[in-house]
């Protein structure tokens, strides 16, 4: 079983269902009706929208402290 989060782009109900495995929401979505509204137009929302930006973040390199830094030649303390 997988749980979707779905969305009706006629009338911007947010919901959620249950199905057997991808495929069989495949041979569902053209035909699956809105609770809301009754159209077949509803869409999968998109899961976690931030991820590319958080996996940006965590390969960032942390801030060097130049006060403990070893390396003599980091550029972090160039300046002291
Ligand atoms: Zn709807």
């Amino acid at each position: 079983m997988i749980h979707y989060d779905l969305h009706c782009t006629a009338c911007g109900h947010d919901f959620d269902d249950w199905f057997g495995n991808m495929a069989d929401w495949e041979a569902r979505k053209a035909d699956y009706a809105c609770p809301a509204c009754g159209t077949a137009r509803i869409e999968k929302a998109l899961m976690a929208p931030s991820l590319g930006a958080a996996k940006k973040a965590a390969a960032a390199e942390p801030a060097c402290n130049p006060a403990v830094c070893g390396n003599a030649s980091c550029p972090m303390a160039a300046g002291f």
